[in-house]
């Protein structure tokens, strides 16, 4: 039986061969590893095999986390689910980085709450790219307006996009929903300082996405196992 260990070299290699096989520079990508659901176990199994950057989606579930886990200094929590704004402070308080700001609200509140004895929250805007209206984030013409109004305020830092693709899309499809986030990746790092995070790739379009210039991968299932 493969051990979290294992699963996570696969994993880094896997990423290796893809940025490889994109001819981009050797480590460009970095590997978050996604424990929602996951027990405070596979976190430090994790933790053990060199693992440092960790995603959450539920809020209670994250910070209960953050706190069992707060003698491990050097983690960094990074929140990635759909943020409801009466939830902002607790994220304000706990996590290092936001990647699911999907609205102008969230950004505000994030910023009042953010902790004054707390370095700025590194936030990254997510993009509904597909305009699928179930789906969160800003469309594409919004974009300039909300990053804009967050470079503005100063308990935020601004670091890039998120996106989550519709997976069971044509691969057509797919290659111009990833070429899309890119160039708007592209004008935003030509734009603003300090955007080095293209937050876009999964356990199973993670090599498409880093063909398209992915800077940080979210991978859940390939290091931990399927959800129930
Ligand atoms: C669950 C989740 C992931 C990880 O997905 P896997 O398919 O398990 O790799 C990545 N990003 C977000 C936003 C998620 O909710």
């Amino acid at each position: 039986m493969q051990t979290i260990a294992d699963r996570l070299t696969n994993a880094r290699q896997e990423i290796e061969h893809a940025i490889a096989d994109a001819h981009r520079p050797a480590h460009c990508v970095r590997l978050l590893a996604v424990s929602k659901t996951k027990p405070v176990s596979d976190i430090t199994a994790a933790y053990e095999a060199g693992q440092r950057q960790f995603g959450e989606n539920y809020i209670q579930e994250g910070v209960s986390k953050i706190e069992q886990l707060k003698t491990l200094t050097d983690i960094e929590w990074h929140m990635i689910g759909p943020i409801q704004s009466n939830k902002t402070k607790l994220v304000a308080e706990h996590f290092d980085w936001v990647q699911s700001v999907d609205r102008l609200k969230i950004a505000k509140r994030l910023n009042e709450q953010r902790p004054a004895d707390m370095p700025p929250l590194n936030v990254c805007i997510q993009l509904n790219l597909e305009q699928e209206a179930t789906k969160s984030g800003i469309l594409p013409a919004e974009l300039p307006h909300i990053v804009e109004a967050i470079s503005g305020m100063p308990n935020l830092r601004l670091r890039g996009l998120m996106a989550i693709p519709a997976a069971n899309v044509s691969e057509s499809q797919q290659r111009d929903t990833l070429s899309q986030l890119h160039a708007l990746y592209a004008q935003l790092q030509a734009t603003t300082e300090g955007i080095d995070t293209l937050s876009v790739g999964m356990s199973n379009d993670m090599a498409q996405a880093i063909a398209h210039g992915s800077t940080m991968v979210r991978i859940g299932t390939a290091i931990f196992g399927s959800r129930s």
